[in-house]
């Protein structure tokens, strides 16, 4: 298998047992995996030859900071089609969905895919490398082969969530009926999915998860025949809970139970199941997730846009939640930088509870090892032998990293976050010089704004 070897890396994050930092760091990847990491003298000699005779791949990493690719748990790529959409500037969740979802019911196959190349486009050179996509809604013949023809064009580490809705307003839930599903065709295309596309092997560039919308969106059996299908095919499970004060008033109201409790009875807790936003998860909900390993898709942005809160990051740390970082979709985030995400992550903490509460490094760290454990993995977020080749390198010598040589590692999160120079996936260089390899993006971004544009015609009847 080819070789690829980066050396000189100002700093090389490892994220390893011991967190190494290496200053002028190398990193040996062979095909999807990584061989060897040290200091550059340390080089075993087979491989200083193979650069030698050309036989590996070189990448000279002068000037920049190496960190294993960031892991992005929660997202909802079409809705990079809706940014900064007036109606839903200004509202919370329930009214912002509620503004949203009309314009939503006319997308069509091509919105979802080129959606998410841009939406992956910007991801990748944000320093992600792995990502997961929440689609919920297939009108007009969309399907979630959409999502993952584009992913594998892009060159992305990508888990395919499958999203539904099923119970419309006629129903008594948020959506109105024309974006909703019935439940049977729900979990036969779901079955269909997983056989045609998971794939559970090291290295895995592919997995479906098992995604209902929301509790306000599907009914208790589909959720429970969810769980129930995705713990024979062995596949995770994701949804949207406790997301603000609305959210946990509509359990207690139609439930009769707080969101956590809700997910504890419906089978929806464990290592193999993950949670977007939880900022209203109590303190008995924060022991439940530690305690079974339920895994927390935290999106600072998204919750400060609409709005929602403070989610309880520290102290579900402190009590062993798994978290990662999720930018969420672009239409309560119009920003999907995945490194602004950790920033933000940290500054919010703060925000609620003071400067000790998180520091750049464990920020940095929630955004990849936190991350994988969240998706259920144990071969991305950190650089060591045996894990996947996938790592990203900043570039400080930029004007945004100016003055900040100190501390580059801690620099990547307290200053204006940049764009990556380098994106190595799955042992494939996917970006270099800052410019994406996979895709011709000022084609892809023309398509993108013609398909925005033809959404809001068709929406408003044109
Ligand atoms: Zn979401």
């Amino acid at each position: 298998m080819p070789f690829l070897i980066a050396l000189h890396a100002d700093v090389l994050v490892t994220m390893d047992a011991q967190r190494r930092e290496i200053p002028d760091g190398a990193l040996v990847a062979e095909g999807p995996a990584v061989k060897w990491v040290g200091p550059t003298n340390e080089l075993p000699e087979s491989y200083r030859q193979a650069l030698d005779s050309g036989a590996a791949q070189r990448l000279d990493m002068r000037g920049h900071v190496v960190v294993p690719g960031l892991v992005n748990t929660h997202h909802h790529m079409y809705q990079s089609l809706t940014r900064a959409v007036p109606a839903a500037q200004d509202a919370e969740l329930f009214s912002w969905l509620g503004n949203l979802y009309m314009l939503w019911s006319h997308l069509t196959p091509e919105m979802i895919r080129v959606s998410t190349r841009t939406a992956m486009a910007e991801l990748m050179l944000s320093g992600c490398t792995t990502t997961s996509d929440h689609l919920y809604l297939y009108p007009n013949g969309a399907t979630l082969d959409d999502s993952i023809a584009a992913a594998q064009e892009m060159g992305m580490r990508f888990h395919a969530a499958r999203g539904s809705m099923s119970v419309g307003r006629s129903k008594g839930g948020l959506p109105p009926d024309a974006v909703v599903e019935e439940e049977a065709a729900i979990l036969r295309d779901s079955q269909r999915l997983i056989e045609k596309y998971h794939d559970d092997r090291r290295h895995s560039m592919l997995r479906i998860a098992l995604a209902p919308c929301s509790p306000f969106s599907v009914s208790r059996e589909l959720m429970r025949e969810s769980a129930r299908m995705a713990r024979h095919y062995g596949v995770s499970l994701h949804t949207h809970l406790a997301e603000n004060e609305n959210d946990v008033a509509y359990s207690r109201e139609q439930f009769g139970l707080t969101p956590a409790q809700y997910a504890e009875e419906l089978g929806w807790v464990g290592h193999d199941v993950w949670h977007a936003h939880c900022v209203k998860l109590d303190p008995e909900g924060i022991a439940l997730f530690a305690r079974t390993g339920t895994g927390v898709a935290h999106c600072p942005c998204s919750n400060m846009r609409l709005a929602s809160g403070i989610a309880p990051v520290r102290a579900m740390r402190d009590a062993g939640v798994p978290v990662g970082l999720g930018v969420d979709g672009s239409a309560s985030n119009d920003g999907a930088h995945l490194l602004g995400e950790a920033r933000q992550a940290m500054l919010l903490q703060r925000v609620g509870h003071g400067p000790a509460a998180m520091s750049a490094r464990e920020a940095l760290e929630i955004a990849t090892l936190g991350g994988a454990r969240v998706l259920n993995r144990d071969d991305i977020g950190a650089l060591a032998p045996g894990m996947s080749a996938d790592f990203v390198a900043f570039d400080m010598t930029a004007a945004g990293y100016a003055g900040a040589g100190h501390d580059p590692v801690a620099a990547l999160v307290f200053c204006t976050p940049g764009h990556v120079a380098t994106s190595v996936i799955d042992g494939r260089v996917v970006v270099r010089d800052g410019h994406l390899l996979t895709a011709d993006l000022p084609n892809v971004l023309a398509r993108h704004r013609q398909l925005a544009h033809d959404l809001f015609l068709r929406a408003s009847g044109g």
